[in-house]
């Protein structure tokens, strides 16, 4: 068993003495509002003991870290028949990219776009009855944490300036691969996107993909095949254009967010979370990768 807490310290130590914290993301307003100095890490292991530093216990907007929620739930529902419906291609591209490229015929290159979670919404909209609340449901029950809730000021926030993921869900639509109404679909993806959360919660919801697939209070949710190909997926489209950098630095499958959150894990052994806002310029908390890089080289574990 490894005693992370000291090395935590240390790595919170470092990250106080870094100037350049990165910009926070502004163009969903609300999120501009966060204080650019908050930082925090957690990590779960596979005994669930915790270790936290900093911020770790303060919630902020998970944004795209939800991706993989959405798509652990459609995956679990559908099975193999989601990959009709999005493909598993790293895209190379910014999260928002928009070009015909990025959807051949319409089926995103991957869940973790923009595009490709517009499409994981619209499969989950089939599926559900309440979709908002059963979404909020499952990922409270696989934290066994009932105080998750969605921030409807991000929410609305991003609803009223989510014009390019309006024009997303357009160009998907013209190509026959959105069954619901643009305004629907895309209503459940912004809130989806502002499910708010601590780093302490965070890495109790990604604990099924460390631990093959059940929660801490050992519920199935995944089939063992199902986390293999998610944690792929993450490795491989987790960050975008920087998922290549971020399996060279940190050597993890993980998910980033614009609120400056990122998860990610060591398949058995453990799962960490990491909050600073300020991103760079790919989107990806700039602090949160440093702090990343150095858990695992400090460590020696990482899946490489
Ligand atoms: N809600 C954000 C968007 O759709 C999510 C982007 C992100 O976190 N990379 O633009």
């Amino acid at each position: 068993m490894v005693d992370f807490q000291p090395i935590l310290d240390q790595i919170h130590k470092n990250i106080q003495q870094c100037s350049d914290k990165g910009r926070v993301a502004d163009y969903i307003p609300e999120l501009s509002k966060v204080d650019p100095k908050k930082f925090g890490i957690s990590i779960l292991d596979n005994q669930a003991q915790q270790f936290s530093v900093g911020d770790a216990q303060e919630r902020f907007s998970i944004q795209s870290v939800s991706k993989v929620l959405l798509l652990s739930m459609a995956f679990a529902k559908v099975g193999d028949a989601l990959w009709k419906r999005v493909d598993v291609e790293p895209s190379g591209d910014p999260f928002n990219h928009l070009s015909l490229l990025e959807m051949e015929n319409g089926i995103p290159r991957n869940p973790l776009i923009n595009a490709g979670a517009i499409v994981v919404c619209d499969v989950l909209l089939s599926q559900l009855k309440n979709p908002r609340e059963e979404f909020l449901q499952y990922i409270r029950d696989i934290a066994g944490d009932d105080s998750i809730h969605y921030d409807l000021d991000v929410a609305e926030s991003e609803k009223r300036t989510g014009f390019r993921n309006y024009a997303a869900a357009n160009l998907i639509k013209s190509f026959g691969n959105l069954e619901h109404d643009v305004e629907d679909v895309l209503d459940f993806y912004f809130h989806s996107c502002a499910i708010a959360m601590s780093c302490e919660q965070l890495v109790k919801v990604f604990y099924i993909f460390m631990n093959r697939g059940k929660c801490m209070a050992n519920n199935h949710y995944l089939e063992l095949s199902q986390v293999k190909r998610i944690n792929a997926i993450m490795l491989t489209c987790g960050f975008y254009d920087e998922a290549g950098e971020f399996a060279f630095e940190v050597g993890l499958p993980g998910k980033s967010g614009v609120g400056g959150g990122i998860v990610a894990l060591l398949p058995n052994e453990f799962c960490v979370a990491t909050w600073s806002p300020g991103l760079n310029e790919k989107g990806n908390s700039k602090l949160g990768m440093l702090a990343l890089e150095q858990l695992t080289t400090e460590t020696g574990l990482s899946i490489f």
